[in-house]
């Protein structure tokens, strides 16, 4: 027989037991495993009271940073103090889960048919934007990325309502912004991401991947020096698609290596039938260098198609070497012992571009196009250009202006020294063949012509 003391005790056990199950320890908040149970009660609620009601998906930027540069106990005092100032914003109805280690939704029923919630969702991001002081004296600040769904109108379960708030924040943190809404039309983009996702793994074997060719000129004779090459995927569904969407999805799924390997054969086989012996650039991802078969690739692709290595240029970004510079530059330099000469793309538009410059000997400079748009009206855009040749002049280095498509840009960019020119008024990004004509040197009369 128990008495009736321990049984008072077995109660409480079973109660904080419970309570331990439905609650995130470190905050006090629900956790996820209460999500469906928390959903199927306010819904039914808010259809019965006729309300509307507002799904906050809330993601911390760059979380793990925080933990990895003040410890993981710093990383939980800022949580529980995330989690006090969501209760502190929120209304007498609202709930809130941790759905995650830097990720909560905040669900919030409102008697407005009409409401937008977006007030809300930035005094959500604006609440949790203030600085965190620490015990030790410093301040930290976490910024957060909201996306939301409302119920009825974005959907009739959780399941619905939380994958339509995620694709909102996704949106979000895709565009830059703070905030987002959900529209359905984010449905249809998924959904076209999730089918090439899957797709680019097949377009290789299905024979859908082709290459152009964009010439690359001198800018003060407009003479033709080199090629930049330019993948290209002809989708049955959707037709053309840019590489600026597929190559993100390759580097994705991991058809990159595959896809990369034969852009360079391409581009060094199609180089290797022109008589003038111009140069062949090629795009290279970074992922493609973290697999750590790129020397072999491009070696393998020289010999495959007899290309002379000086007449091969690889070309990189920056974001390469913000995350390992030092393997980077390992992997890179193995490329230069080939031959091959290695550009830095879009110069400008990384985060610490002096400081690439000086991390490696590359060949040459690509000033990205958003510069050369810009300078004809905007000085600073103009300073910047002109400053990146000066840097090119002063490390000896190749500049080549991208995306040059006036007269008046190139009239500028030749006041100011640049050596060579990529863009629309040299020449569009064209199927192999259609310049073999002109290679070598093109008089800037016949180069028009052919736009
Ligand atoms: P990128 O390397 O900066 O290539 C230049 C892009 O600017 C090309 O877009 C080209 O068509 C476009 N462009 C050239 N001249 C002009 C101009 O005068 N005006 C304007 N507005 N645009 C111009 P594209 O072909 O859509 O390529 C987009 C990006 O996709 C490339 O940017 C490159 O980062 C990536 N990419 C393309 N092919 C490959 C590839 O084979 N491998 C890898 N890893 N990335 C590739
Ligand atoms: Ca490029
Ligand atoms: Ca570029």
């Amino acid at each position: 027989m128990i008495e009736s003391g321990s049984l008072e005790s077995e109660h409480e056990l079973i109660s904080r037991l419970s309570q331990l199950a439905i609650c995130d320890p470190l905050t006090g908040l629900h956790n996820r495993g209460t999500l469906k149970e928390l959903f199927a009660r306010i819904l039914q609620q808010a259809t019965t009271n006729r309300q509307s009601v507002g799904i906050f998906h809330i993601d911390l930027d760059d979380f793990s940073a925080v933990n990895k540069l003040h410890g993981q106990a710093v990383g939980d005092v800022i949580i529980s103090r995330i989690a006090n100032r969501l209760r502190s914003i929120s209304g007498e109805t609202d709930t809130i889960v941790r759905t995650g280690g830097d990720e909560f939704l905040l669900i919030s029923p409102s008697d407005r048919p009409d409401c937008d919630f977006s007030a809300k969702a930035h005094h959500i991001v604006g609440t949790l934007r203030e600085p965190h002081a620490l015990e030790n004296g410093k301040t930290i600040r976490v910024t957060a990325c909201v996306g939301t769904a409302i119920f009825p109108r974005h959907g009739s379960d959780d399941e619905d309502l939380i994958a339509a708030a995620e694709l909102a924040l996704h949106h979000a943190k895709k565009i830059g912004d703070e905030v987002s809404a959900f529209s359905p039309e984010m449905l249809i983009t998924e959904h076209r991401r999730l089918i090439l996702g899957h797709d680019v793994g097949l377009s290789l074997e299905r024979g859908e991947l082709s290459l152009v060719f964009q010439p690359q000129a001198d800018a003060s004779t407009s003479a033709i020096s080199g090629f930049e090459a330019l993948a290209r995927w002809q989708h049955p569904d959707f037709g053309a698609v840019s590489p600026a969407d597929f190559i993100p999805a390759a580097e994705a799924s991991g058809a990159i290596g595959a896809i990369g390997a034969y852009v360079l054969r391409e581009a060094c086989r199609e180089a290797s039938s022109w008589t003038n012996g111009l140069r062949v650039a090629v795009n290279v991802s970074p992922v493609q260098i973290e697999r750590g078969d790129l020397v072999q690739v491009v070696r393998s692709a020289l010999i495959e198609t007899g290309l002379a290595p000086e007449r091969l240029e690889i070309e990189v970004t920056e974001s390469l070497f913000i995350q390992n510079l030092a393997y980077a530059s390992k992997v890179l330099n193995g490329v230069k012992a080939l031959g091959v000469s290695v550009a830095l793309d879009d110069f400008g538009t990384g985060y610490s571009s002096l400081g690439t410059l000086r991390a490696f000997p590359f060949d040459r400079i690509k000033i990205d196009r958003s510069f050369v748009f810009d300078m004809v009206r905007n000085s600073d855009a103009a300073a910047i250009v002109d400053s990146v040749l000066g840097l090119g002049r002063a490390m000896g280095l190749n500049v080549v202006a991208e995306g040059v498509e006036t007269e008046e840009q190139l009239r500028l960019l030749r006041m100011l020294g640049c050596q060579q020119i990529q863009g629309y008024l040299i020449g569009k990004p064209m199927p192999a063949g259609h310049y073999d004509a002109v290679t070598g040197k093109v008089s800037k009369h016949t180069s028009r012509a052919m736009l």
